[in-house]
């Protein structure tokens, strides 16, 4: 059984994030939505909202479920049995990012990371850009699932 986690803040859910996940729903079994829980960091949503987002927005999609760690995330891959870790890329900064995430969980388990390159549509979108357009009373519903504007 192909089982994946898909970890990140999620502060909050955007688009982007659900085009990686669609997409990658053919490639595995499972995907768990992995929240990263850090407590040196300062959050717009709480760790409840951010985790109610996600379970409606994929309500009905047996494949994918939500679940929190605190940690490494490979420790984490381990306890529940997941053998890959999915990511997405936008641009080549991320990329960099990413490039030695990876290595260093390869370094420390057989973990693979598997990566999905965003869409066209969706890849100007970050949840620190959705954040700051709340933040300054912009229009955000194109950017989130409908579960984030309570519409
Ligand atoms: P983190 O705090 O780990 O960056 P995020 O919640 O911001 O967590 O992102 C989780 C994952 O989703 C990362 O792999 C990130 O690159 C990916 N991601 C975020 N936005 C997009 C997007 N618009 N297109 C593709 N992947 C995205």
């Amino acid at each position: 059984m192909k089982k994946a986690i898909f970890p990140g803040s999620f502060d909050p859910i955007t688009n982007g994030h659900i085009d990686i996940i669609q997409r990658a729903l053919p490639l595995f079994d499972e995907i768990v939505i992995a929240i990263g829980v850090n407590s040196n960091k300062k959050y717009m949503f709480s760790l409840e909202e951010r985790k109610s987002f996600i379970e409606k927005t994929f309500e009905g999609e047996a494949k994918v479920s939500v679940k929190t760690y605190e940690g490494l995330t490979v420790n984490f891959c381990e306890r529940i049995n997941a053998s890959f870790i999915l990511r997405g890329l936008r641009n080549p900064a991320d990329f960099e990012f990413e490039k030695a995430i990876a290595h260093t969980n390869r370094s420390l388990s057989d973990i693979e990371t598997v990566f999905l390159l965003t869409s066209t549509e969706t890849s100007f979108i970050s949840s620190s850009i959705v954040r700051e357009v709340i933040q300054n009373h912009g229009d955000y519903d194109h950017l989130v699932p409908k579960a984030v504007t309570g519409s």
